[in-house]
């Protein structure tokens, strides 16, 4: 039977681009971020725990030839059908080098065999003309996309959660992006402290109006060892964090007055548990609160850009 897609699929996407399954391994490259050596702070994003994100395989210590192919065993365990892979530059701010340092890197990974691009996931204020020129030179001969952290819209969310640059700077990044021809991603969190139901759902019209190609929307996590983490714990009255019933209808809305055409890699986050305080349903697996999600889309017969409505 026909299965109807409520919103576009990054996995449909990625079929669409090489005609078959694609898997993304992580590779930790060493690269560290500005927001943590002292070049727009120290400590970093209040929430981020840097390490909650790396695969057991992917350490710096390793080299990245070693890293992809230890990837590429640990998925071939696990999705038979993949034959290409896409080298995953997740952790930190993988652009924040020196051009021929970003060289040496991204062409070693891409240098691999089976490995048909790069998904290079870096912060706006780490990205200038020339490593996008450099960038779009590689297209030639390999999927190359940039997936900046923008997290919010506004200006006084990433004040509080100390991001180190504005709203307008990932704007003239992705704007920048979309000019080197570049397909560009965006990640951003819901239930940060300040922003109510109102102000995220006003974000889906700013967020379709950027000329991005996917998007990653995560609730907001809690991890150990946070400074934000300790300000909820100091301070609980100050957050909302989603329930999963919550989130779920959130995203359902926000989803229908998103641009129809916009690619939607992730719907929520997923991490280990060990790396968890708050809420406790982020320990389910993605593709469980993906299927609640679709289901709940199917129940209020929602879709993508439903209620989308394109400003000059
Ligand atoms: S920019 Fe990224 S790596 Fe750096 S502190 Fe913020 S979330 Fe962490």
């Amino acid at each position: 039977m026909h299965e109807i897609r409520r919103y576009n699929r990054y996995t449909d996407y990625m079929k669409t681009i090489f005609g078959a399954r694609v898997q993304k391994i992580s590779v930790d490259a060493g690269f560290t971020c500005p927001n943590r050596d002292g070049t727009k702070g120290y400590g970093g994003c209040s929430y981020c725990d840097g390490e909650a994100f790396s695969p057991s395989y992917c350490i710096p210590d390793k080299d990245i030839s070693q890293q992809i192919a230890e990837g590429i065993e640990f998925h071939q365990r696990r999705y038979r059908k993949a034959t290409n892979y896409l080298v995953y530059l997740q952790s930190y701010s993988n652009t924040y080098k020196p051009l021929p340092e970003l060289v040496r890197i991204y062409e070693e990974a891409l240098a691999y065999p089976q490995v048909v691009g790069l998904v290079i996931g870096t912060r706006p204020d780490t990205i200038d003309e020339q490593k996008l020129d450099y960038l779009s030179t590689l297209q030639k001969n390999a999927f190359i996309m940039i997936e900046y952290g923008v997290e919010s819209v506004y200006d006084q969310t990433l004040r509080r959660i100390n991001r180190g640059h504005d709203f307008q700077t990932a704007v003239d990044a992705i704007q920048l992006t979309h000019e080197k021809g570049i397909p560009c991603g965006a990640h951003f969190i819901f239930g940060l402290p300040g922003e109510t139901k109102a102000m995220m759902l006003a974000a889906a019209e700013v967020i379709s109006s950027l000329p991005l190609t996917s998007v990653k929307f995560h609730q907001l996590q809690l991890f150990k060892n946070t400074s934000l983490t300790k300000e909820y714990l100091t301070n609980p009255e100050d957050f909302t964090l989603f329930s999963l019933d919550d989130y779920i209808q959130f995203i359902v809305e926000f989803i229908s007055l998103v641009r129809p055409e916009l690619i939607i890699e992730r719907l929520a986050g997923e991490v280990p548990p060990r790396f968890l305080v708050s809420p406790p349903w982020g320990k389910l697996r993605y593709d469980q609160v993906r299927i609640l999600i679709e289901k709940k889309m199917e129940e209020m017969d929602v879709w993508q850009g439903k209620f989308y409505r394109k400003t000059s």
